[in-house]
């Protein structure tokens, strides 16, 4: 049997995939295939979009970097599982109105021909007694016929019912999926995808793009002083602190621990310098009460590093400037905001 066209366009692919991975001495591992394989099969554009952004940066494509890409594209096991089996359960509601509509054909097909014996007995000639019963013969029918009308619409109404719990729920746990569970701001999961995906808008339109990156100081030192639950709560004051001082468009995130992000699209580096300062001042100027017995706690500060986004470069660089200015801005002495224009070396601003 000669090969099919999908046959030989699945093979000009794979044979594609391995030859680039050979070509960057890329082990060829089930995960980095898959990676190399959707990179010529165009099914991911961001995914497309990411890998030339990299190779134009003449990146190295080492084992942690398609480690990263493999798990930015192909593991949100959670929403993944929780689609299927979303549409398992839509599967089956949607089998079910079809067999009631089904039977309900079947219904009207057996009215039908109650109709058509009706009439052919009215035609022959009936006595009025025959005709009496053949018309209560008919009523008879009708209402049967509107009872299971009846039975149909509910069975129909409960099904659409069902179908719009399904999908609040589906809805709730993909919010769920990607959201931090203590604090309500977006979890790391959906913290890369929505920093790939806002560099690339971005990038494609000419825009500027800032990450902060926030740090509480000595934070193990409050929680070691007043307890880990108190220390919870504290979290959340800066989440919602985080949430009032950040507009639409912007993105806050829980990075890890007491490590946050934000991402601000549309926004040159002096305002996200401005923004990051505002947030640190908001945050410092708040007393920490304990709930349960109202003692005061203090203030506790941050620290705050700022980058601006170069188009076409890896995301990693882009976190690991913005860290490279928060850790700066710790040592510096904390409770401040530091950006990339603060890590220029003493050497490189002297020749500028
Ligand atoms: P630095 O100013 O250098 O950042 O000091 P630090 O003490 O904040 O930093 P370090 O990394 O030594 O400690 C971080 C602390 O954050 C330790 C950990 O107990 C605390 N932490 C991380 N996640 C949570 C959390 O979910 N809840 C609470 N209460 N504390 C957390
Ligand atoms: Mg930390
Ligand atoms: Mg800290």
């Amino acid at each position: 049997m000669a090969p099919s066209n999908e046959f030989n366009a699945v093979t000009v692919i794979a044979q594609d995939a391995i030859k680039k991975m050979i070509e960057l001495g890329v082990p060829a591992s089930p995960a980095n295939y898959m990676v190399w394989y959707h990179y010529y099969a165009n099914s991911h554009p961001d995914l497309k979009r990411t890998i030339d952004v990299l190779l134009d940066n003449n990146q190295d494509f080492d084992d942690a970097q398609c480690a990263k890409i493999y798990e930015q594209y192909f593991t949100l096991d959670v929403e993944s599982g929780l689609l299927d089996s979303a549409s398992g359960s839509f599967e089956k509601i949607i089998d079910r109105a079809v067999q009631y509509l089904d039977e309900a054909g079947t219904d009207a097909a057996e009215f039908g021909e109650t109709l058509a014996d009706a009439s052919g007995g009215l035609a022959g000639q009936s006595s009025p007694d025959e005709a009496r019963d053949i018309i209560s013969g008919v009523v008879n029918a009708t209402q049967e016929m509107e009872n299971r009308a009846k039975v149909l619409e509910e069975r129909l109404a409960a099904a659409s019912s069902e179908v719009a719990d399904l999908r609040q729920e589906v809805e709730i746990t993909r919010r769920e999926a990607a959201t931090d569970g203590l604090t309500g701001l977006v979890n790391r999961k959906r913290f890369d995808i929505t920093l790939r995906e806002t560099a690339a808008e971005m990038m494609e339109a000419g825009e500027d793009m800032c990450l902060l990156m926030l740090d509480i100081d000595f934070f193990k030192k409050f929680n070691d002083n007043y307890g880990h639950q108190t220390g919870d709560q504290v979290l959340k004051l800066l989440a919602m602190t985080l949430n009032e001082c950040i507009k639409g468009q912007d993105t806050a995130a829980r990075y890890g621990g007491e490590e946050f992000a934000v991402i601000l699209p549309n926004t040159l580096l002096n305002p996200a310098i401005l923004l990051a300062e505002n947030i640190r001042e908001r945050v410092s100027r708040k007393s920490i009460i304990n709930k349960s017995s109202g003692d005061q706690l203090g203030a506790i500060t941050l620290s705050i590093g700022v980058a601006k986004y170069d188009f076409g470069e890896p995301l990693s660089e882009l976190i690991s400037r913005a860290d490279t200015a928060l850790y700066a801005a710790k040592n510096q002495g904390r409770n401040r905001v530091l950006s990339e224009n603060d890590l220029v070396s003493p050497s490189a601003s002297a020749q500028n």
